[in-house]
């Protein structure tokens, strides 16, 4: 890791621009195909374009992180240790608990109609819709991001494991079928399941959490 790490200290910005594109594009890639097995039919033009803006953002974001590391505004260790479970579950909850307190930011102010509005359209989420978010929107989970990043060294490996895990949640939420069984003592209630997101697009007042449903049981918007 610290040979792949230094590596990117020292590219030209041009190549890492293009590396940071292509891991957006191959992300967006994964979880389409993925959710392809789950979603069948073809995707509306304007949904394939806000998919495209997306990647292009993200890529911005990626690269401000890794410019932001190199500037030493961000910290990363890269030890293969112990910290690296702490801390995933610190960038778990943590991420968890903000971007819920972001999404119903954005819900209750002008910014659903300005923002937001656009990735309700899908009443009924198909994969792509982990993508069909307003610029703003991406620029904001984006900046959420790596301002998690600037105050505390995390492990690389937490991060890895975070960015991957982050990923099947957005696809998960967005897949259009439940594949867990969710019982009234199943232990999955408790996270961001297929049918927690599906039905924050059923009923908007509901469910803004994204990997658990912690927050909205403690804040009473659960559903
Ligand atoms: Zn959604
Ligand atoms: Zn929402």
């Amino acid at each position: 890791m610290d040979r792949i790490l230094n590596y990117l200290s020292i590219l030209p910005a041009g190549y890492l621009w293009l590396i940071f594109f292509v891991e957006n594009v191959l992300i967006t890639a994964g979880v389409l195909i993925i959710g392809s097995m789950f979603h069948k039919g073809p995707y509306t033009k304007s949904a394939w374009r806000m998919c495209a803006i997306t990647n292009v953002i993200n890529t911005v974001v990626t690269y401000a992180g890794c410019w932001l590391w190199q500037h030493h505004i961000i910290h990363i260790t890269t030890n293969n240790s112990w910290k690296i479970i702490p801390d995933f579950w610190l960038l778990f909850f943590e991420m968890d608990l903000l971007m819920f307190l972001f999404h119903i930011a954005i819900h209750k102010t002008f910014l659903y109609k300005a923002v937001h509005q656009l990735h309700h359209e899908a009443i009924d989420p198909t994969p792509i819709d982990l993508f069909v978010l307003h610029p703003v929107e991406t620029i904001g989970f984006g900046c959420l991001w790596l301002l998690v990043l600037i105050p505390y060294t995390f492990n690389i490996y937490a991060i890895a494991l975070y960015l991957v895990v982050n990923v099947i949640f957005g696809l998960i939420g967005h897949l259009g079928v439940e594949p867990l069984p969710l019982g009234e003592r199943s232990f999955f209630k408790y996270f961001g399941t297929s049918t927690f997101h599906h039905n924050h697009h059923q009923d908007i007042h509901h469910n803004f959490g994204f990997y658990t449903s912690i927050w909205d049981r403690i804040f009473g918007t659960y559903k």
